[in-house]
């Protein structure tokens, strides 16, 4: 009997002395601890009541004991519910009654708030707040290390992750053992950790990026984690020189970069820094390593797929490209339409198969059947190309397509010609409905901060690069694009804001 994930990512490290996280205070938690914990957080589990297959959901602040909660519940054979801090009430209320959790973390301050929602759905309520306090950790506390994994099959669920949802209903992706650990362990090998590598962590564990592609690369490779609880600027310049890799996300490095103490000197210990769940302009990946001399990683993943491309840590990593597909994954770009395979430089819709895509979405069989291929790939939304090296650039996501006058408009290539204006420090391109039109292209650009960005010499610009049905027909200048915790720009957001421009116009 064996229990994949905990065979492979826990039990090798009890009774280590080695440090598997490093916290801001500098106190270490040894591999050996955490295994004892995961143990206490195991007993603790069932004491609530929770048995094999049920859920816990997490809404709680980073810490060393909600990795712990997540060890913990691998060892049970619970299934790991985590959800962002920001979610509000009524988003959790459908979280707890779509997954039937038995049981949720929350944030102290928020149990009176949440109290109601856990009762309506059956869940028992606990809490822990960012210092590691709470009735869950009074729970543990009371427990003894001592347990016996529960066992479990590859195929049985790991972690139930909801999608970010912003059309539709957020969907539960059912993620099993396998998944979790082939990534797991593809990316050790194609990123060359090893238990000399201490990873700086400043991502946050209610996402795939932070809590497997960070936490569990780490434990399969007996790392250590500088375990910071959010990205700051100032932390992570401090705790730099002590690490040798870094995951992040594109907007982490822009922000290193517009600090002119960020140089050489803080990198010359790093080894890798890896970038994805949001695309990493080319520009950033050059003025990074004109910098620090280090070249950016990009890869590319989604919750439901765990990661799927990576650039090469030996060999070319090209900026603007997230690298050819990683070993046993099997990628391919067809015509949305018949699902037919494109030709190299053809972009389309990217399919994946691969022993790290998901199982389906939680009690949602139509959507899932409807999200896979018959011959097992899984529609993944983005559109994308492959060059003739085998080299993924991702062009956006198929809902961002802008369809103006029946012909296609790929946001990216004018976003990618506007980005360059003067003035202009990104750009983000939507389609909103037009009467004539159906849709038409909107430019939403923001400012850099150097100069006023000029519409009319933008767009006298635009027209030399631009076939007249991409050109924007309508321009906006902001401070900022809105974007989530993952660095994502909600273009949701935007079309909501300037949506009814035409409409109105035409009123
Ligand atoms: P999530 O499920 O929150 O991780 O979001 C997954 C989505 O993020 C993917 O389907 C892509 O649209 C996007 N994404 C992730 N990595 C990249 C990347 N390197 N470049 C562009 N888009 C990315």
């Amino acid at each position: 009997m064996n229990n994949p994930l905990f065979d492979a990512l826990f039990a090798p490290h009890e009774g280590s002395a080695r440090p598997f996280l490093v916290l801001p205070d500098d106190s270490p938690v040894t591999y050996g601890d955490f295994f004892d914990l995961s143990g206490r957080v195991a007993n603790a589990l069932f004491r609530l009541g929770l048995q094999p297959g049920d859920r816990l959901a997490v809404v709680a602040p980073k810490s060393p004991m909600s990795l712990a909660l997540y060890a913990g519940a691998v060892r049970a054979g619970v299934v790991l519910l985590p959800l962002n801090i920001a979610y509000t009430a009524a988003e959790l209320s459908y979280f707890l009654a779509n997954s039937g959790a038995g049981a949720v973390v929350v944030e102290p301050s928020r149990a009176a708030e949440l109290a109601p929602i856990a009762a309506e759905t059956g869940a028992r309520l606990l809490t822990l707040d960012a210092g590691g306090k709470g009735t869950m950790t009074e729970a543990v506390a009371a427990e003894g290390s001592a347990f016996a994994m529960v066992p479990r099959a590859d195929d049985d669920l790991a972690a139930l992750m909801y999608t970010s949802g912003t059309t539709g209903r957020s969907k539960g992706a059912m993620l099993t053992h396998a998944n979790l650990l082939s990534n797991a362990r593809v990316l050790a090998e194609a990123w060359r950790f090893t238990s000399d590598d201490v990873l700086l962590h400043a991502l946050p564990v209610f996402h795939t990026h932070g809590l497997f592609v960070a936490t569990n690369v780490a434990l399969v490779a007996g790392a250590s984690m500088i375990l910071l609880p959010r990205f700051d600027v100032d932390d992570v310049l401090r705790w730099l020189p002590q690490a040798t890799t870094m995951m992040g996300v594109p907007t982490y490095y822009t922000r290193l970069l517009a600090d002119p103490r960020f140089d050489r000197s803080v990198t010359a210990n790093m080894r890798l820094f890896t970038s994805g769940s949001a695309p990493l302009l080319a520009e950033t990946h050059r003025r990074f390593e004109a910098r620090t001399g280090h070249r950016i990683l990009e890869r590319y993943g989604m919750t439901e797929t765990n990661m799927n491309t990576s650039n090469p840590y030996d060999g070319e990593r090209r900026p603007g490209t997230v690298g050819p597909p990683l070993p046993g994954v099997v990628l391919r770009v067809v015509d949305p339409k018949t699902g037919d395979p494109l030709p190299a430089g053809e972009t389309g819709m990217i399919e994946v198969r691969g022993p790290n895509v998901f199982k389906g979405y939680w009690q949602m069989p139509e959507r899932t059947a409807a999200e896979f291929r018959p011959d097992g790939f899984f529609i993944t939304g983005d559109l994308g190309f492959i060059d003739g090296d085998g080299y993924v650039t991702i062009v956006g996501r198929a809902k961002d397509l802008v369809i103006s006058g029946g012909l296609n408009v790929y946001p990216k290539e004018i976003e990618t010609v506007l980005d360059e204006m003067p003035g202009v420090a990104e750009s983000a391109v939507i389609g909103v409905p037009h009467p004539d039109f159906g849709e038409a292209v909107v430019a939403v650009l923001a400012r850099d901060g150097t100069t006023e960005p000029d519409i009319a010499a933008i767009e006298r610009a635009a027209a030399r690069r631009l076939a007249p049905f991409k050109r924007p027909k309508a321009w906006f200048v902001v401070d900022a694009l809105p974007r989530n915790t993952m660095g994502k720009v909600q273009k949701n957001r935007l079309r909501d804001r300037f949506g009814d421009i035409f409409s109105a116009k035409a009123r």
